[in-house]
């Protein structure tokens, strides 16, 4: 049995803190947010395989799906609640090469159909006359539901929240091993600034369901992308991509005038929606949009660079990294 300190508790702290519980190491998890407090509180849940604006099967994509299953599966049976639901998703063709791409990515897979833009008018009434394919597959994941039953099974298994921050990897050398987790902060550790990660901060904003209109009976992608709330009262629409950036705090004007146009182009009956929240968190992007999986010392390890896979990626890379660290 090691003794293990996990900085960070979002999705990949509390995936590799679960992998190693069950190995029966001993758990410390430092984060002076608390649970969920980075990007993965703020991530809209989107979870599927058929990812960027091409809708490709994401390398890894199929088990990294069945690796957050899994994990999906023990925080809801925690809480004794549903974290994610079947939803499918929609999503939507604006242009001849998406059309094209969708296309081609509907005849391969059989969880993914075409549709004329008359079905996908009948599936969600009130878009613009679009064809689109829908991912049967595709789950809405309630992240900050899901992170606090993966958290208390942490718990239950015997990992330990310290609700402080590390400033140094210097300040935990009583420990046999440790895992930073820490998405786009990693940098915030002197002896990690030399790692290839990226910042990119994204906004997602909440709007007020309009009352005449029924809710969306799945949520939809495009260029920009819609999700329903729990209660059918509101609905994400995100997200930004901002590379330069002058604050990580939320500024929702900006956010609306960048979010809101690429929504109108096709669902334009939110056009007049009242704006009632907007989140803001740091994507960590990596050479090639992959995760980084690294051992940086005798004893440290990597694991950030989800970018905007998070959902898909975090759990099956935490199995990895806990293999690895066996090996040790
Ligand atoms: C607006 C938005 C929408 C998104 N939507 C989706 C989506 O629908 N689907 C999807 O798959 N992905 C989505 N993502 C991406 C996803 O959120 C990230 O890939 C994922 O959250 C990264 O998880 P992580 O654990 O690596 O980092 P984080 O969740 O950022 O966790 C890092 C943790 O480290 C802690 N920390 C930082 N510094 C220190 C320190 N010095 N000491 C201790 N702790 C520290 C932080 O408090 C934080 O809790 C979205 C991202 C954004 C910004």
């Amino acid at each position: 049995m090691k003794t293990i300190a996990i900085i960070g508790a979002g999705f990949c702290g509390l995936a590799s803190a679960w992998e190693l519980l069950q190995e029966g190491h001993e758990v410390h998890i430092y984060d002076p947010s608390g649970i969920a407090g980075g990007a993965s509180g703020v991530s809209a849940g989107l979870l599927h395989p058929f990812t960027g604006i091409h809708a490709n099967l994401a390398e890894w994509g199929r088990e990294g799906v069945a690796s957050t299953l899994e994990l999906i599966r023990i925080s809801s049976q925690t809480l004794g609640t549903p974290v994610a639901e079947e939803s499918g998703m929609l999503r939507l063709a604006l242009t001849e090469e998406m059309r094209a791409d969708f296309l081609s990515c509907a005849s391969q897979h059989e969880d993914v159909d075409w549709l004329e833009p008359r079905e996908c008018q009948h599936l969600v009434p009130n878009l613009k006359a679009l064809p689109g394919i829908c991912i049967r597959s595709a789950l809405t994941v309630r992240s900050a539901l899901y992170l606090r039953g993966l958290w208390l099974a942490c718990e239950q298994s015997g990992a330990t929240l310290i609700p402080q921050p590390v400033t140094s990897l210097s300040s935990l050398l009583d420990y046999d091993l440790v895992i930073t987790a820490m998405g786009a902060s990693i940098a915030s550790l002197p002896e990690l600034r030399h790692l290839p990660i990226r910042p990119i901060k994204g906004q997602v904003l909440e709007l007020a369901w309009p009352q005449d209109i029924a809710p969306l009976a799945l949520p939809l992608n495009s260029l920009a992308y819609l999700v329903m709330q729990p209660g059918g009262q509101s609905c994400l629409a995100g997200a930004t991509f901002e590379r330069d950036f002058s604050t990580p705090l939320p500024v929702p004007e900006a956010a609306f005038h960048e979010i809101m146009p690429k929504i109108a182009a096709f669902y334009p009956a939110l056009s007049d929606a009242r704006l009632i929240g907007c989140r803001a968190g740091l994507r960590a992007s990596a050479p090639g949009h992959k995760p980084l999986l690294k051992q940086v010392d005798a004893k440290t390890w990597v694991l950030t660079g989800m970018g905007s896979k998070g959902l898909l990626y975090h759990a099956l890379f935490a199995k990895r990294l806990c293999q690895k660290v066996q090996c040790c």
